[in-house]
């Protein structure tokens, strides 16, 4: 089976990780820091904080951000489910605001009309997350600048989007926004096994990102209510998680992150033969926003249905059937059974539920060969036919 994604490990992430094993710290020791500034190098943020998942890091920038009982949530239906999740951890609730139908991230159209009944209704959000789908970066100047009309909080869901560039800067150097997640789980662009980090160019911010990861806890005599010179003491002053990354996860990042770059213009040379090589299909492919860089986690295509025989079920189960492993991304958050028990329903948000209906994620992953690309496309020309 071809899967629609994989990590690749070699022999220097092998060694980086066998040498924290035989330091003295495994875990919380010196090479989380050096992850840490090897993130905020790339992306050009201030601060960065490691924790142990992308979903762990949501939740602690909602956290670091207020968002509470009370307080409401949007983010796109087309995501994972951690997007949205973040904020029921937080006993916030969540609202959706509905796809541009051509990059399939969230519309700075729909959010400007959502904007403006919402401020009607009184039920203006905190929090805002804007998921980089696919690892093309949402419209964030447009984004910004409605979110700052409305005194709303940004987050990036750049879980998707590390290597990836907006105006010609990195994504992550949180200029369009108050703090930007990146996830390393293993199927992402770098992994670090399991992981996440939380970035911010704000110091507050930074500084409780740091306490909400490890219990509330600081030994930092600055932020003591009671500062001490007994050197035993620690304050709690928060009500954290333990959600640390540990040095062994770090290795692995840190020397992922040194490919970075390489990883993700190989995944640029694969995605442009698919879209030289399927031109010819019934399909529509990936749409580039101007000023944009993806980091090309997904390779999405959509189905035209209207010019097909089969259905897009027909078509999944034929290229699984070649061992194809295509994929979904993703169901509609809103028509989980959990979001319609909320009281969300199927015809809420029109274009995300048109664009589950004939979406596919090809294969993408740096390593794919030309020969795999061509069994990939001529499995998908047979499963037209
Ligand atoms: C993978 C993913 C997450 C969660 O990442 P984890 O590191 O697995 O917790 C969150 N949001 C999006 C958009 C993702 O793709």
């Amino acid at each position: 089976m071809i899967p629609y994604g994989k990590q690749e490990i070699t022999a220097d992430d092998i060694e980086a990780v066998v040498k924290v094993l035989k330091s003295d710290f495994i875990t919380q020791g010196p090479v989380v820091p050096q992850f840490e500034k090897g993130i905020t190098d790339y992306t050009g943020a201030k601060y960065a904080v490691a924790v142990n998942s992308a979903t762990s890091a949501l939740h602690i920038s909602c956290l670091a951000l207020d968002l509470g009982k009370g307080d409401i949530l949007w983010t796109t239906p087309i995501t994972f489910v951690a997007s949205a999740n973040c904020a029921l951890y937080c006993g916030a609730s969540v609202d959706f605001v509905d796809i541009n139908p051509q990059t399939y991230n969230i519309s700075a159209e729909a959010l400007n009309y959502k904007f403006v009944e919402a401020e009607k209704n009184n039920k203006l959000p905190k929090v805002l997350v804007a998921v980089h789908l696919t690892g093309q970066s949402c419209e964030m100047n447009e984004i910004k600048r409605l979110a700052d009309q409305y005194n709303c909080k940004v987050i990036e869901d750049a879980s998707h989007a590390i290597g990836g560039k907006y105006q010609n800067k990195p994504i992550g150097n949180c200029l369009y926004s108050d703090i930007t997640v990146f996830s390393f789980h293993p199927v992402k662009i770098i992994t670090s096994g399991e992981g996440g980090m939380a970035v911010t160019n704000q110091k507050t911010l930074s500084n409780k990102l740091n306490l909400l990861r490890s219990h509330g806890i600081t030994r930092d005599q600055s932020l003591m209510t009671q500062p001490s010179d007994e050197a035993w003491i620690y304050e709690q002053i928060e009500l954290g998680f333990n959600y640390r990354m540990t040095d062994i996860h770090a290795a692995l990042g840190l020397s992922q992150l040194k490919k970075l770059g390489g990883f993700v213009s190989e995944r640029h040379k694969i995605s442009n033969r698919y879209k030289r090589l399927l031109k010819h299909l019934p399909l529509t492919l990936p749409h580039e926003i101007e000023d944009s860089y993806s980091g090309l986690h997904l390779f999405v295509i959509r189905l035209k249905l209207d010019l097909i025989s089969k259905s897009r079920k027909e078509v999944f189960d034929a290229l699984r059937a070649s061992g194809i492993g295509v994929n979904i991304h993703y169901i509609p958050v809103h028509t989980q059974p959990f979001y319609q028990n909320l009281g969300f329903k199927t015809g809420d948000f029109p274009e995300s539920e048109k664009y589950y209906q004939d979406c596919i994620s090809l294969p993408m992953y740096h390593t794919l060969s030309e020969a795999q690309q061509d069994e990939v496309i001529a499995a998908l020309e047979d499963a037209l036919r």
